[in-house]
């Protein structure tokens, strides 16, 4: 697996580093709800499964986690398909304080389904986390509160993130040798 790497991009240690800060940011948001606010989070499966698990630690007090899958075409190098949800989307949302969290933003495709389909689902509050978004016009017109890093419009792999569903369990985000695509 290593063998495949061309670049590490983002390291094991300024991730880790980076998701303290996030953890710290969100935090001090949810806290400003109040005690009573109730906090749901919603990760965009497969892609977000290592990054909300370690947000998720960052965070001492009361959420919820009600995940969503999303299809994406296998093996593809670009997210050029349309998103597609799979199985059904989280219920009583209303009255509640929800935050999506995704991988990575790129089209902006999956987080513009997702916001739309959850914001008609009357939350009180709808905001979305992303560990990575791509330096690209596409991408930054989307709104999203919380950005791990801005990473160069390059194909990544690693840290939840997948080629063909594998390279999710490298600890860094990496770019792969052209040979391996
Ligand atoms: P968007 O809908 O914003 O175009 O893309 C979101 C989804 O496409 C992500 O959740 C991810 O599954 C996939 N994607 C977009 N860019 C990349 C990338 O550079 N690497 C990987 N592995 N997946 C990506
Ligand atoms: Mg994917």
């Amino acid at each position: 697996m290593r063998g495949d790497i061309e670049r590490v991009l983002i390291s094991r240690e300024r991730i880790a580093e980076r998701i303290r800060a996030l953890g710290a940011e969100i935090t001090r948001d949810l806290d400003a709800l109040g005690p009573e606010a109730e906090i749901v989070f919603v990760p965009i499966l497969t892609g977000s499964l290592l990054f909300i698990a370690d947000l998720v630690r960052e965070l001492p007090r009361k959420v919820r986690i009600t995940v969503v899958t999303v299809s994406s075409y296998p093996g593809t190098s670009t997210s050029a398909g349309q998103a597609r949800i799979i199985g059904s989307l989280p219920d009583n949302l209303a009255g509640r304080h929800v935050i999506i969290v995704d991988d990575i933003l790129d089209s902006g495709g999956t987080i513009t389904l997702i916001r739309g389909e959850l914001s008609q689902r009357r939350p009180s509050s709808l905001k979305t986390c992303v560990l990575l978004r791509k330096l690209i016009p596409s991408a930054l017109a989307i709104p999203c509160e919380y950005v791990g890093f801005d990473i160069p419009d390059e194909f990544v792999v690693g840290y939840g993130l997948d080629y063909d569903n594998y390279y999710r369990n490298l600890p860094e985000v990496c770019t792969l040798k052209r040979e391996v695509l």
